[in-house]
């Protein structure tokens, strides 16, 4: 059958979790994606059975031919979303539909079956309600949701794989970067570019994050935190991070971040972010920015603050940017008034602290 949403899910409980006094420590300093929960989903695709056998079972390794497709030509896309516990001890998901309709338009691009959106949102639910005593407590803590799909059919041949499996596994994470909320510096790379036109830019597959290793291992040895991408075609004008989208607020309030043009990731953070910030009285823009218009309008002092946004890091502050043979500062390097402000913004709707009038939250 292809209606998966009609699909019951099997429970079958982890006959040996992790005891309570260990998870109280795990949770004390999870860091990020390095703790794991007692659980998983699985869900199974075959061509001309469609989704089958849906999971929640112990989280454990899975089986796999050497010649398993996804393992030669890397058919495979992945979600991240998180969910957080809340003062009154319910849980919230900020927009689980937006990733489900994220990861249909990662598996048309990579040509891979759509698993409808309402059992996506489910295998969210079922996880987090086995393994909800894994979502930690901490102000900026939560638990990262990470589902993915790859190719499992065992064949060498280069085509759409006729068989996926689809699995979703959590992870309490804390603080993305070790200094919390403090501006990072980013990397511009000079050689290496993310994602060209008609590309898979604007697909999450594994693989646009496999080809931008070498230049986060430049940012590294550059002493930076995360890479910035300039575009394929002319290396003018900037797109993303590595893992985050990017905005510019100048002195006049106007918000400014690049457009979705197919090479960069539709954040879904990003799309938060246009209306919060429209609705917190600032003209927003989504237009090409330059890598020059951003060095000159940082150092005249017109662009006050600049931040990265992404569901694993919420707001980042840019604080200096760095580049072969030079940097430069922008706003002193220090976190600004309205990045500031919309992060707390964000994180009350996200956490259940505030009003939510877009809808966004679900318990
Ligand atoms: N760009 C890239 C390349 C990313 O990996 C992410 C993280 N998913 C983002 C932007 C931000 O997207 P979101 O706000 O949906 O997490």
């Amino acid at each position: 059958m292809s209606g998966g949403d009609m699909l019951d899910f099997e429970i079958r409980p982890n006959s040996a979790p992790v005891s309570a006094v260990e998870r109280a420590a795990l949770l004390a300093n999870p860091g990020f994606g390095q703790v794991f929960t007692d659980h998983m989903v699985t869900i199974r695709y075959a061509d001309g059975k469609g989704w089958y056998d849906p999971r929640v079972e112990a989280r454990a390794p899975i089986p796999m031919d050497p010649a398993s497709a996804v393992l030669h030509y890397a058919q495979e896309i992945f979600e991240g979303l998180k969910a957080y516990r809340t003062a009154d001890g319910s849980v919230t998901m900020f927009r689980p539909e937006a990733n489900a309709a994220r990861f249909v338009e990662s598996a048309r691009r990579m040509a891979m079956p759509e698993l409808p959106a309402e059992l996506f949102v489910e295998s969210l639910h079922r996880l987090v309600e086995i393994d909800r005593e894994w979502i930690p407590e901490a102000a900026d803590a939560s638990l990262y949701l990470r589902p993915f799909m790859f190719a499992s059919e065992v064949f060498l041949g280069v085509r759409p794989a006729k068989e996926y499996l689809y699995c979703v596994i959590a992870s309490p994470a804390g603080a993305y970067f070790a200094g919390g909320v403090k501006p990072v510096t980013v990397w511009v790379s000079p050689d290496y570019t993310r994602a060209a036109p008609g590309g898979t830019g604007a697909a999450k597959c594994g693989g646009n994050y496999a080809a931008s290793l070498s230049a986060q291992a430049e940012a590294i040895e550059a002493d930076c935190d995360q890479v910035v991408f300039l575009d394929a075609v002319e290396r003018r004008y900037v797109e993303e991070l590595g893992g985050m989208n990017v905005f510019f607020v100048y002195d006049d309030g106007t918000v400014v971040t690049p457009p979705l043009n197919g090479t960069i990731l539709p954040g879904i953070t990003r799309d938060a972010l246009l209306s919060l910030a429209t609705a917190a009285g600032h003209q927003v823009v989504e237009r090409p920015i330059s890598f020059a218009e951003w060095q000159a309008d940082a150092e005249s002092g017109r662009l006050r603050e600049v931040f990265a946004c992404g569901t694993a890091a919420v707001i980042t502050p840019i604080g200096r940017v760095r580049f072969p043979g030079g940097e430069f500062v922008i706003g002193g390097g220090e976190a600004g008034r309205s990045t500031t402000a919309l992060r707390e913004r964000l994180v009350a709707i996200q956490r259940g602290e505030a009003p939510d009038p877009q809808g966004w939250v679900r318990r």
